[in-house]
């Protein structure tokens, strides 16, 4: 077997994460997610778009200082102005990653931005000279809606920037229009364009349910990098989700053949701390951290596990930080209840047994925990008592 090639996880939890309605994050929360993601082993974290705010700027500098690893990155539009904020909120701390957005889909060009074709390659080859000219020796380009722009355009801004210095491309579907083969193509025709020596970074969003599919599909075609935050969150339908990437990652790294510096077992406690950060409400079935990830009610399926975990478990739970729940239910029936009786203790007899089985249906609960079932039981001994 040849050695697994490295795969570079680039954390936009704190900045498009961050984005998003609902999702703003004080200094000391964004500083509080840094360190977590760190420990977590991402290699690149964005921290947020100093020119925005005087918080982002206030963020990304703090975030500079606490790192240890990991890089940090910030963002930054076509401007001058923009890349002067970067440099002045980083410029006094470790080596750090800029990442100018630059304008190639029609689309934005004509409605956002009204500018030209060329009036995009002048402004995007000036900021990244720009920014080599202070010194910048990583240098992101991400030209912004990618996926929707004119092939043979997107190509000549590429080679611009790729000219002015830049050091790595970020493919950017910004509003989540790809599907994963069109991904995979994508991140082949911009390889081919750039050659080995720059880094592909391949950034997804979920508006079609795709962006994991997206970028693996990206990844499978040769990207350096993605682009990922933790839970998914990010603008409307969020991005990539760093839990779920990984966990196809290594799941089937005979297939993708790549490693990373995460460590899985604290993926379910990173994202429970950002849960808890922001109030976040998980749907329940949501891969690697929903409630219902790695909990089963259903007899059938219960029946297998307790055997051999594999019959019904694609993915072991403890690989991220979570445990098996064999919950009981009406779907588990009787006699999986009177086995867990026994195991928690109670030597009921046939009719108790019944009478327990009905007063948990009769409740209003729907997954019968051990704390459930005892209670349970301990009420119909009482009633008999
Ligand atoms: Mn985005």
């Amino acid at each position: 077997m040849s050695e697994l090639r490295k795969l570079s996880i680039f954390d936009t939890t704190l900045r498009d994460g961050e984005q998003a309605p609902g999702n703003a994050m004080t200094v000391d929360q964004k500083l509080l997610m840094a360190t977590e993601l760190e420990e977590l082993g991402v290699n690149l974290i964005e921290a947020g778009f100093p020119a925005a705010s005087k918080e982002d700027f206030e963020a990304v500098r703090a975030v500079s200082k606490a790192l240890k690893r990991a890089k940090v990155c910030a963002f930054a539009r076509a401007t001058r102005e923009d890349i002067d904020a970067v440099c002045a909120a980083l410029r006094d701390g470790p080596p750090f990653q800029i990442e100018i957005l630059s304008a190639v889909s029609d689309i934005h060009l004509q409605h956002k931005r009204c500018i030209s074709r060329e009036e995009a390659l002048a402004e995007a080859k000036k900021a990244v000279e720009y920014a080599v000219a202070l010194g910048l020796e990583d240098v992101s380009v991400a030209p912004e809606d990618a996926t929707r722009a004119d092939p043979d355009f997107l190509r000549r801004m590429v080679d611009t920037v790729v000219e002015a210095g830049a050091t790595t491309i970020g493919v950017p579907d910004t509003v989540g229009a790809f599907l994963p083969h069109q991904f995979r193509q994508i991140i082949l025709d911009v390889r081919s364009w750039v050659g080995e020596e720059i880094r592909i970074s391949v950034h997804a969003h979920n508006d079609l349910g795709l962006a994991v599919a997206g970028t693996l599909a990206g990844i499978e075609a040769g990207a350096d990098e993605c682009q990922v935050t933790l839970c998914g969150i990010g603008e409307r339908a969020g991005n990539a989700a760093l839990e779920e990437v990984i966990a196809a990652l290594v799941s089937h790294e005979e297939w993708y053949r790549r490693s990373t510096s995460i460590r899985t077992e604290r993926i379910s406690s990173s994202c429970q701390k950002l849960i808890g950060v922001l109030g976040l409400a998980t749907a329940k079935a949501k891969p690697i951290i929903g409630a219902n990830a790695f909990a089963t009610a259903a007899g059938i399926h219960q029946s297998g596990i307790l055997r051999e975990p594999r019959t019904y478990e694609f993915l072991d739970p403890a690989m991220f930080g979570r445990k098996r729940e064999i919950l009981l239910s009406r779907h588990s029936g009787r006699a999986a209840l009177r086995k867990r009786l026994e195991v928690l203790g109670f030597n009921l007899t046939e009719l108790q047994v019944l009478r327990v089985y009905d007063a948990l249906n009769a409740s209003s609960i729907r997954a019968w925990s051990d704390d459930v079932i005892m209670n349970t039981a301990g009420g119909v001994l009482a009633e008999v008592a």
